[in-house]
């Protein structure tokens, strides 16, 4: 097994088997954030639920993010090494609305939330469409 997949997973304290090294793989070989389905499709006999389930370990040991970019179906990418998924690690995505591939923005922070007295933050998803460069 990839030695360095293992120590990537061993970083946040996820204890490295087959199934999590394979979709670590799959995440990591892709550059845009991928559905639940596309990571499903990129194997064979392996259940759904399984596959959710390793992420679910993934985003709780902040691994992963989940991105909601309005398309109905949550997608995920994999956090810098450095992240903490906080405030000041949240980026803007970006979906293409012609191949309506989600890509993580992770140089473009999302923009300072001064909220109102009262108002206290939780998440933020910010989403900007348009035309990437595959499709441009
Ligand atoms: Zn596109
Ligand atoms: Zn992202």
């Amino acid at each position: 097994m990839n030695k360095d997949t293992d120590n990537k997973l061993k970083l946040r304290n996820i204890k490295p088997t087959a199934m999590r090294q394979l979709v670590y793989d799959v995440l990591s070989k892709q550059k845009k954030a991928l559905s639940l389905i596309e990571i499903e499709q990129q194997f064979e006999n392996v259940d759904r639920s399984t596959i959710f389930r390793t992420l679910k370990t993934f985003q709780d040991n902040l691994l992963i993010h989940s991105v909601d970019d309005g398309t109905g179906s949550v997608k995920y990418a994999l956090c810098d090494e450095d992240c903490t998924c906080s405030l000041n690690d949240l980026h803007i995505h970006f979906l293409c609305t012609k191949c309506g591939q989600t890509h993580c923005m992770k140089s473009m922070p999302i923009p300072n939330l001064d909220l109102p007295k009262d108002f206290s933050f939780e998440n933020a998803n910010f989403v900007v469409k348009g035309t990437c460069p595959n499709c441009k």
